[in-house]
């Protein structure tokens, strides 16, 4: 089966400092894969590398069969809010928007109308337990509750694959597993690929399949 992403040989570097030594990855479609390592390892690069925000300095990387590191940047960025949902470690909702706007957003800029934009956010909002919080500015959550806005707005458009930095990084171990059960569940319900990077082994336990990263490169 042809995976749904594949990362081969990948190299990068940032300066004199090697970030990626070719290493290579491939998630299958629906598949939830956890990419571990200790901190410096690459993850942070070797994720977006694969989404596409970063070019590799050699190396290939293929989604749905096709070569992603070659296509122009505003193709890529429209691949990035079509098929792609990216969640990182402090949620990085926008400070100024409600809740809803922040989740309603990827729709938003897809040119989806604003009614409907916003009652698909309300339902992932109520999904994901954040029923009666549409209203509140991202300052006024746990940081629980923010990471969960952030995975609503990763899944609201029902992407191929959401990509995940150290995703409960900031959280304690039950707002963890509270923030990977529902991004397990979700995933497999929409058959959403997830890759996940992380650290720790008890986040890497939600996945299908975990690859070890050391240095740069895939052992
Ligand atoms: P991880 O996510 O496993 O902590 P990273 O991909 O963030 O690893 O970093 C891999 C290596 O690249 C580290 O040595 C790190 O210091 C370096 N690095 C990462 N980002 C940058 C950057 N923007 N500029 C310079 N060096 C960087």
């Amino acid at each position: 089966m042809t995976p749904i992403l594949a990362g081969h040989d990948l190299h990068k570097s940032y300066g004199l400092t090697p970030a990626l030594r070719g290493a290579a990855v491939e998630v299958a479609a629906g598949e939830i894969l956890a990419v571990m390592g200790p901190s410096g390892s690459g993850k942070s690069t070797l994720l977006h590398c694969l989404a596409g925000v970063l070019a590799p300095d050699r190396g290939q990387v293929y989604f749905a069969g096709a070569r992603l590191d070659r296509l122009p940047d505003r193709r890529r960025v429209e691949l990035r809010r079509t098929a792609f949902g990216l969640v990182y470690q402090f949620g990085q909702l926008v400070p100024e928007l409600p809740v809803v706007e922040n989740v309603a957003l990827p729709l938003l800029l897809a040119g989806r109308p604003w009614g409907a934009a916003v009652t698909e956010a309300r339902g992932w909002l109520a999904r994901l337990g954040l029923a009666g919080l549409d209203e509140r500015r991202p300052a006024e959550l746990s940081g629980g509750q923010a990471q969960r806005v952030a995975l609503a707005r990763a899944l609201v458009a029902r992407p191929k694959i959401v990509f995940a930095d150290e995703p409960t990084g900031a959280l304690d171990s039950a707002g963890a597993d509270d923030v990977m059960e529902i991004l397990v569940a979700a995933a497999r319900d929409l058959g959403t690929a997830v890759l996940i990077v992380t650290h720790e082994s008890r986040v890497a336990g939600f996945a299908d399949r975990v690859v070890l990263l050391r240095d740069g490169d895939v052992r």
